[in-house]
């Protein structure tokens, strides 16, 4: 093995163990990369042992401090993790404080929200953490051999027509789901299709340039969104929709009629028959985007949005962060979804 890399990827340890059985790292069961070299690393590997590990918080919040970032966790270099969670963490708390402010909760509502905030972020570092720990034992290979064999596989599989589509399709996949049992606190309904991120496709409407979704449908960062599917002229009615969230009770500092957007998934371009002052927009195929001068990446597809959703799916209830609160196939369904909207900012007894 001279002059070869060599890794062990451990879970546990016994510096670890110690630790954990005397209450030092009783918060973090932290599993922790080991990554040995063979060959000289630098003067100071005296041992040849570096050590990479990655921590979490046991707790991300108290009273008015957060922590985010670096500050909540920390990964090894492999992933390239630590920025994007990092954000991720400050989007995540951001509209949930902007809510909290506009809705004067109580602090039991509070603690309620920034628990569900925590076990989500928590969730993210989890899944954040596995792909670190798969890419570090990639670049880490045991023996040269395997390196090499990792490398040629790969080119061929980027070099064979239509492999590269295929591995970048993957990358527009949502790899990032909540669900109930990680995060029963999170703002989410798992049963009506919530916890997973909408798709990001361009969009336009008429008489406008083409606009990345995202832009479109967050208007207010304290706002919840309604994004509508739009099949036939009937679904564009947004007095119904008005009447739904009255109904429910949710308050119109975090969603009213202004935070409604309609997608015309008809393929007709229903849109052309509309008021324009309605937000009634189609998403773009690539080719419309090109006579614009943008290009798409490898794996756009004009239908992500509803591709990723329940067949017949016709409301999307959408958070500031773009994950999905709850689907629902017809009003009455909105409506009950909404009404667990409320009940979470409700005073919890
Ligand atoms: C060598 C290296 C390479 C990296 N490469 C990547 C990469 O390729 N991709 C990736 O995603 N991540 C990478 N990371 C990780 C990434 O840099 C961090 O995850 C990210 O910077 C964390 O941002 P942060 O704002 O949470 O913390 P920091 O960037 O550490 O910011 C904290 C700030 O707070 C300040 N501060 C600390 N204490 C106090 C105090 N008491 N009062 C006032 N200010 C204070 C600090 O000076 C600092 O400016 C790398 C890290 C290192 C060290």
């Amino acid at each position: 093995m001279d002059g070869h890399p060599r890794v062990e990827v451990c879970t546990e340890t016994e510096e670890y163990r110690s630790r954990v059985s005397t209450g030092l790292h009783k918060h973090h069961p932290l599993p922790t990369i080991y990554v040995r070299l063979d060959r000289q690393f630098t003067s100071r590997a005296e041992t040849n042992l570096i050590r990479f590990a990655t921590k979490v918080v046991n707790r991300w919040y108290c009273r008015k401090t957060m922590l985010i970032g670096d500050a909540a966790h920390v990964f090894p270099p492999f992933g390239g993790q630590g920025i994007a969670t990092g954000i991720r963490d400050a989007q995540a708390l951001s509209w949930r404080l902007a809510m909290m402010s506009n809705l004067q909760v109580s602090p039991s509502v509070r603690e309620h929200i920034l628990t569900g905030w925590s076990q989500e972020r928590r969730h993210a570092w989890e899944a954040a953490t596995l792909s670190t720990k798969l890419n570090g034992s990639i670049v880490n290979q045991r023996s040269w051999l395997g390196g090499f064999f990792y490398r040629l596989y790969m080119r061929i599989i980027w070099s064979l027509p239509g492999g590269a589509w295929s591995r970048t399709k993957k990358a527009f996949k949502d790899k990032l789901v909540y669900n109930s049992q990680t995060c029963p606190d999170g703002f989410f309904l798992e049963s009506q299709g919530g916890g997973r991120k909408v798709a990001q496709v361009w969009v336009r409407r008429i008489g406008e340039e083409p606009r990345l979704s995202d832009t479109v449908f967050l208007r207010h960062l304290s706002h919840l969104s309604i994004l509508v599917l739009v099949r036939s002229p009937q679904d564009i009615d947004s007095t119904s929709i008005a009447e739904a969230i009255r109904a429910s009770g949710v308050p119109s500092t975090i969603l009213s009629t202004e935070d409604i957007t309609y997608l015309d998934v008809s393929g007709g371009r229903l849109q052309a028959q509309q008021e324009t002052e309605k937000r009634v927009y189609h998403a773009c195929p690539t080719s419309e985007l090109m006579v614009e001068g943008i290009t798409t990446l490898r794996g756009y597809h004009e239908d992500a949005i509803q591709n990723r959703l329940q067949k017949g799916v016709k409301y999307v209830l959408l958070r500031p962060d773009f994950f999905i609160h709850s689907v629902a196939m017809e009003l009455p369904g909105l409506q009950r979804n909404l009404e667990t909207v409320r009940e979470y900012f409700e005073e919890r007894i």
